[in-house]
C-alpha cells in the first residue's frame, strides 16, 4: 500500500461516477458538491476509494427508491470533510456507535434481505483511523436519513512543503 500526499477530488469522483448506474438502477439520484481541488492529505488512495464506495454503497442500499444520495468534499482549515446524506430508514441514535463493529446490523431480519455481511463499515472505520481521521453518523437534515462524516487531516503547509522537497 502507497501512501502519496494527494489531492482526492478526482478518487472521490471516479469512485461516484462508478456508482452512478447503481443508483439509477434503484432510482436513487446520486449527486455531488466537490470543489476542483483541495489542499493534499497523506492517503492511500485504493483505501480512499473503499471508504467512498462502502458509504455511498449503504446510502443507496438503505434509501428507498426516489430518494436521494447526497455526497460532499469541503476544506476546512485542518481537516478534509467528506459527507454522504441520504434520504434513506436512518439509524436510530441507539445505534450510532455500534454500526461500525464488524458484522453489527441494525436490523437483522431487513438487513439479510438486503444481503451483505455487516463488515462494509468496519473497513471504513479502520481505514479512516489508518488516515489519522474521524468519523461519525448523525441525522441528515429535517431528521430524515443519515448523513456520515469523514474528517481526513489535511498536511500542515511546513510539512507538505518538506516532502515536496524530498521528492
Ligand atoms: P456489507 O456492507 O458488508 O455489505 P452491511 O451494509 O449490512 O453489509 P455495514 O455497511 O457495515 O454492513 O453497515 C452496518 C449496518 O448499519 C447495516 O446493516 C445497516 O443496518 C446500518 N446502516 C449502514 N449505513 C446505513 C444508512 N446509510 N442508512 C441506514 N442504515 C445504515
Ligand atoms: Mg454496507
Amino acid at each position: 500500500d502507497t501512501v502519496a500526499m494527494a489531492d482526492l477530488v478526482p478518487t472521490v469522483v471516479n469512485t461516484l461516477e462508478m456508482l452512478k448506474k447503481k443508483a439509477l438502477e434503484k432510482e436513487i439520484s446520486l449527486d455531488y458538491t466537490v470543489p476542483e481541488e483541495t489542499a493534499p492529505v497523506f492517503a492511500v488512495l485504493h483505501q480512499i476509494k473503499q471508504v467512498v464506495f462502502n458509504l455511498v454503497d449503504n446510502a443507496i442500499k438503505y434509501t428507498p427508491a426516489g430518494g436521494q444520495v447526497h455526497v460532499s468534499l469541503k476544506q476546512d482549515p485542518n481537516w478534509l470533510v467528506l459527507t454522504v446524506a441520504d434520504t434513506g430508514i436512518g439509524i436510530p441514535a441507539e445505534h450510532r456507535e455500534k454500526v461500525f463493529e464488524r458484522f453489527y446490523r441494525v436490523d437483522k431480519a431487513r438487513s439479510r434481505e438486503a444481503g451483505g455481511t455487516g463488515l462494509g463499515l468496519s473497513i471504513v472505520y479502520e481505514i479512516v483511523q489508518r488516515h489519522g481521521g474521524q468519523i461519525f453518523v448523525e441525522d441528515n437534515d429535517d431528521g430524515i436519513g443519515s448523513r456520515f462524516v469523514v474528517k481526513l487531516p489535511l498536511i500542515p503547509e511546513a510539512e507538505a512543503a518538506q516532502s515536496v522537497n524530498k521528492n
